[in-house]
């Protein structure tokens, strides 16, 4: 249903191969597979706050729209300053925001100017009211060491009339809707957003409400994917928990793909279950089973199911999240705006050691914390298995390990990614 398309991976010719690839490599590959949604909309600019924009937005007029006073002071020409000792100047009247002075202001004359009003025609500098002295009603006594042109804001200073405000392809941050609103923008054209559909697959699965027998558990992975998929601005389709089982699974893998751009499921594609789920995947689409040199996250799919991208990640709910923002949050974005996605990394100081063998990359789930300094520490959350989910509630960031890293001494500095950064 989706207008993008998918060609052949770089990574594998026979589908049967098990490929190991680094994490790198495996995002490379993902976004060659990936044609950006070129459908729009027109929206009004309230609602199209997240969204990818789709077209060049060029100024139509200066802001601000008028030369106006960046002080409360006194409004004055510049070449009027005294260049010693003082000048007395006469007080003509008032301009405010939204209340400008009509008349001229001539040499020797001063107006008493707000913040934001017009300048008064032949001012061109404001004195600082604290910096002037009134003398009585009629009469203010400036000083020396005032530059001409001091404390005014320029008509087009913040934006000049038609210079390009955003480009094509941003998604819209709250000042992004105000900029455009401060240009008289009431409707801007966007593209449409992804429409992602997601189940998790397992027999001891139960969605939560339902008792628990044994050996089962509740799904927690479909709800930590409601809220990365919430945040990344896509519209959802939560398809429940899906026996494993091949007719069920072969029917949920149709299903979703006829109603989505992008297909993400749980569970199911580590060894033993995953020899039937290969089979159905590879009779529904093009596929590639990767091994990622990855802690935690080992085992992805990825692929074409249908028109739709298909990501199978592992079922560990850590695995699912460490896998759902490393690989399939740069899909969407790249999906969605067309534009590549870099979310922020910092340099922090490690408060630990942390063991690791050179190899692989590993997402430590971190907290950070601020010296009084400013400077960015940061510890690992103590338990790391990959199936406590609780390291990723209570962590706030992962301390990014690549793969030559052969561990970390206390004091060493470190990468980190914060969580507030993967949207
Ligand atoms: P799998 O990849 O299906 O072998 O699952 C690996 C581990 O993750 C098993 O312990 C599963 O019980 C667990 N798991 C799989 N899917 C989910 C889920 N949706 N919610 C919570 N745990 C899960
Ligand atoms: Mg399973």
């Amino acid at each position: 249903m989706t207008s993008q398309a998918t060609g052949s991976t770089a990574s594998c010719a026979d589908p049967e191969a098990s490929t190991t690839l680094t994490v790198t490599a495996a995002r490379e590959a993902i976004l060659a597979n990936i044609s950006p949604i070129l459908t729009t909309r027109r929206l009004p600019l309230r609602d199209a706050l997240g969204q990818a924009l789709a077209e060049e937005i060029v100024s139509p007029v200066d802001v601000p729209g008028h030369t106006n006073s960046a002080m409360d002071g006194y409004a004055i020409a510049g070449s009027d300053l005294p260049k010693q000792e003082y000048r007395d100047f006469t007080l003509i009247g008032t301009a405010i925001a939204g209340t400008p002075f009509s008349q001229d202001c001539r040499p020797g004359e001063c107006v008493r100017i707000m913040t934001g009003a017009p300048m008064p025609n032949g001012a061109d500098t404001v004195v600082m009211q604290e910096q002037a002295n009134l003398i009585d009603e009629r009469r203010v006594r400036i000083g020396t060491g005032h530059r001409p042109g001091q404390n005014v804001r320029q008509a087009g200073e913040d934006i000049a009339q038609g210079s390009v405000v955003l480009n094509p392809g941003k998604r819209l941050t709250p000042a992004d809707l105000g900029v455009m609103a401060s240009l008289g923008i009431a409707e801007v054209g966007v593209r449409r957003r992804p429409r992602v559909a997601f189940f998790s697959t397992g027999d001891e699965l139960r969605s939560i409400g339902e008792p628990l027998g044994e050996g089962e558990v509740y799904d927690s992975n479909r709800y930590s994917l409601y809220g990365m998929l919430t945040r990344a601005d896509c519209e959802r389709l939560d398809l429940g928990v899906v026996k494993d089982d091949p007719a069920a699974l072969k029917q949920a893998f149709v299903t979703a793909a006829e109603a989505a751009d992008l297909v993400v499921t749980s569970g199911g594609v580590s060894v033993g279950e995953a020899d039937y789920t290969k089979t159905i995947l590879q009779q529904l689409g093009e596929m590639h089973f990767w091994k990622i040199a990855m802690k935690p996250g080992r085992p992805l799919t990825f692929g074409r199911l249908g028109d739709s991208l298909f990501f199978g990640l592992p079922g560990n709910p850590v695995a699912v999240m460490v896998t759902f923002y490393q690989f399939v949050l740069p899909a969407l974005h790249y999906l969605a705006s067309g534009t590549p996605y870099r979310p922020f990394t910092l340099p922090a100081v490690s408060g630990c050691a942390i063991r690791k063998q050179p190899g692989r990359f590993e997402f430590i789930r971190g907290i950070l914390g601020q010296q009084t300094d400013g400077s960015l520490t940061v510890n690992s959350v103590d338990r790391q298995g990959s199936g406590i989910l609780a390291s990723m509630s209570r962590g706030d960031c992962f301390i990014l390990l690549p793969e030559t890293c052969d561990g970390v001494n206390r004091g060493d500095t470190v990468t980190v990614q914060p969580f507030s950064a993967l949207v």
